[in-house]
């Protein structure tokens, strides 16, 4: 009895996650077609009046993404992720998901603008969920990332930079656009096994030991130039060492960081 009470409970539940995503489908396809039938409009009053005149061309496509961003979803399954970017109430969203066994989930096209980055930048870009791909992999942020979860990201990273030309240097993780306010994906994340990929920048490791820093090296630029909000710069060296000197990870630079600065300076 009491299993059967247990199974019951459980037909629910899964009919219950069903029926939300069934609201979720309904929902996309009527945004979507709102958003299709608002291409067709040019307003003629957006500025003041001073846009009088509307001649429509012929000669476009949409915008693309330019930019890719890394995520950890801190949650405990999947299933509970894609439940939380279905639910109207939780306004997050991402346009894939990649489970601990690898499989892949597209929640989004990757044309459309998701709700995954909240504020940030990188490098002069302010607005990254208009220029950017969500990526969310299924993890606690205390775990390690699975070889099958690593092995379809690399797939699917290698399927959007060649799809939409993104370069190297916007392949990045939520820490890195918002220091200071997210640490995801952990420092357990794999950063140099993509690089060896040709997926995001990694600096010569072999230089590291050789490598002579100019006398006037300047690091708060260097960090600048490689995409980092210095605002609040000991937030920005933390993100930074979470990437590239995950071990170590502090909010101030040591010769080492500051070696693997310059060097990185060269991957740009
Ligand atoms: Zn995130």
């Amino acid at each position: 009895m009491k299993y059967l009470r247990l199974l019951l409970i459980l037909v629910l539940l899964g009919s219950c996650s069903k029926n939300s995503y069934q609201i979720s489908k309904k929902t996309y396809n009527k945004e979507t077609k709102k958003l299709g039938k608002s291409l067709r409009e040019i307003k003629q009053d957006t500025i003041n009046n001073r846009i009088t005149n509307v001649i429509k061309s012929q000669n476009f496509n949409l915008r693309k993404p330019n930019l890719i961003v890394i995520h950890h979803t801190a949650q405990d399954s999947c299933k509970q992720t894609y439940k939380t970017f279905a639910l109207k109430r939780t306004q997050v969203s991402s346009h894939y998901v990649i489970c601990n066994d690898g499989t892949i989930t597209q929640m989004l096209n990757d044309l459309l603008r998701g709700w995954h980055a909240g504020g940030g930048s990188w490098g002069k870009n302010t607005d990254i969920n208009s220029a950017s791909i969500g990526i969310e992999l299924d993890n606690d942020g205390s775990e390690p990332f699975s070889y099958a979860q690593i092995n379809s990201l690399v797939f699917l990273l290698q399927k959007l930079t060649e799809k939409y030309k993104i370069p190297s240097q916007n392949i990045v993780g939520h820490a890195d656009i918002a220091p200071g306010r997210k640490t995801d994906p952990s420092a357990l994340f794999p950063w140099k096994a993509l690089a060896d990929s040709g997926l995001g920048i990694w600096y010569d490791e072999e230089n590291l030991d050789t490598v002579v820093l100019p006398l006037n090296f300047n690091t708060t630029f260097a960090l600048k130039y490689i995409g980092y909000n210095t605002t609040n710069l000991k937030n920005a060296i933390y993100s930074f060492k979470l990437r590239f000197n995950s071990e170590e990870v502090s909010h101030e630079l040591t010769e080492k960081d500051k070696k693997i600065l310059f060097l990185l300076m060269n991957e740009i």
